[in-house]
């Protein structure tokens, strides 16, 4: 591991210290219902303030469209970074603008300030590269050296991720650098057997994992939006579920490689069906493959799997030495859809070997359904870096940083 470090930036005292954190958090009405990723971000922040920098934070927030929209503003999140590190922290309206300037030019040392969602510009995710690289020019101009410790977007190839550390001096923060010491436990001998957790609703993103994951694992167990298009490929109707028809072939090869290298693929035995989306929707247990059986018919939706599926993931969690886990297994969001990301967590709760989170949604919601950090072996931040890393990917965000 090449991986630069803070101490390869030299003193920093009286330096504007430009920090990439991921500080993309989960807002109801402009409430933040987890702060586990501003947490995650404090040993840094911490270390550059106490080092007397003058820390320049800058974060995405959700998926705005490239211009400035209101409801993905950073600033609920800087006034929780001000509570949780017992500072005052500035806003910028802008992120590169006059806002961001005036800002920077007044901080002192061992001064915050936070500007405004990255995404707010077209050149933060732009896929032409120069009109990142634009992006990433003016970003360049707020700060002396940047510190990249958003290891949830190590893995896209973005204006502040990966175009920034190019331009100025650049190194890894304690996070990344945290994160990745966990996952290369996980992919240095892990302890077998060895078992992956697959939920959520990025199905198309996490199908592809999969192949990758076949040749390092035991075990891996899928549940959330993609089960439907496993139950759909083995020939069952869904209903109205999350489903990828495009999908269909692939998975269909998936399930056949699974065989053929003794790998272990458990998908549920009965799932839960609403009547719609909704956190009072009436619902019944089915078994797998009777899913428009229910009252709903073809219109029903799966938003959980069932009592005896979270029985036997239970087990073959509690039965495993290395466990990753990434996207719950329902709708937790709902409390009626939420027993069997529940089940799974406390499964991971009570593994002997090491047992990891990875995801927002994943890591809010064991957070949320009452589990503390520490139950856990390692929570991280980022749920796609972390299995892109576990699928042996180049990640860009880190390559960037010296990384091989
Ligand atoms: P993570 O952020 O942990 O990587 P994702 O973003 O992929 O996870 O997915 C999280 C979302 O998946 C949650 O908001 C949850 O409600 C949703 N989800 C889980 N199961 C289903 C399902 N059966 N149908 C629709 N959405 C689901
Ligand atoms: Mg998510």
């Amino acid at each position: 591991m090449t991986l630069r470090t803070l101490d390869s930036l030299g003193p920093l005292e009286g330096k504007r210290v430009i920090v990439r954190c991921d500080l993309n958090v989960p807002l109801r009405d402009g409430v933040i219902t987890d702060d586990g990723r501003v947490r995650a971000s404090l040993p840094t922040l911490n270390a550059l303030i106490n080092a007397g920098a003058r820390v320049i934070v800058c974060s995405h927030l959700g998926r705005p469209d490239g211009a400035p929209d209101p409801q993905y503003s950073l600033e609920p999140v800087a006034q929780r970074l001000s509570e949780l590190l017992g500072a005052p922290v500035a806003f910028a309206r802008d992120t590169v603008g006059e806002s961001a300037k005036d800002a920077v030019a007044s901080l002192e040392d061992g001064g915050v300030v936070v500007i405004e969602n990255l995404r707010f510009n077209a050149g933060e995710t732009a896929k032409d590269d120069a009109e990142r690289a634009a992006f990433a020019g003016q970003l360049a101009e707020l700060g002396d050296v940047l510190v990249s410790d958003g290891f949830g977007v190590v893995h896209r190839k973005q204006a502040s991720v990966y175009d920034l550390a190019q331009l100025l001096p650049s190194a890894a923060g304690l996070l990344i650098a945290a994160e990745l010491d966990v996952l290369d436990r996980l992919t240095e001998n892990p302890e077998r057997p060895y078992a992956v957790v697959l939920g959520g609703s990025k199905v198309s993103d996490k199908l592809g994992v999969i192949s990758h994951l076949l040749p390092r694992v035991d075990r891996i167990l899928v549940g959330g939006g993609m089960l439907f298009t496993f139950l759909k490929a083995q020939g069952h109707e869904v209903a109205s579920s999350l489903l990828e028809e495009d999908q269909l072939d692939t998975v269909r090869g998936y399930i056949a490689e699974a065989a053929e290298r003794g790998v272990e693929l458990v998908l549920p035995t009965d799932v839960v069906v609403a009547e719609k989306f909704a956190a009072d929707a009436a619902h019944e247990v089915v078994a797998a493959d009777a899913i428009e059986s229910t009252a709903f018919g073809a219109s029903g939706i799966g938003l959980d799997i069932g009592p005896e599926t979270a029985a036997r993931f239970a087990d073959v969690v509690r039965g495993s030495k290395t466990v990753f886990w990434n996207g719950p297994m329902g709708v937790f969001e709902f409390p009626a859809f939420a027993a069997g990301t529940k089940a799974v967590a406390q499964a991971l709760t009570e593994v002997d070997g090491l047992s990891v989170v990875g995801g927002g949604d994943s890591a809010a919601a064991v957070r949320q359904l009452g589990f503390s950090d520490d139950q856990f072996g390692h929570i991280s931040t980022g749920g796609g870096a972390s299995l892109e890393f576990l699928e042996g990917k180049k990640l860009p965000g880190l390559e960037v940083l010296g990384w091989v």
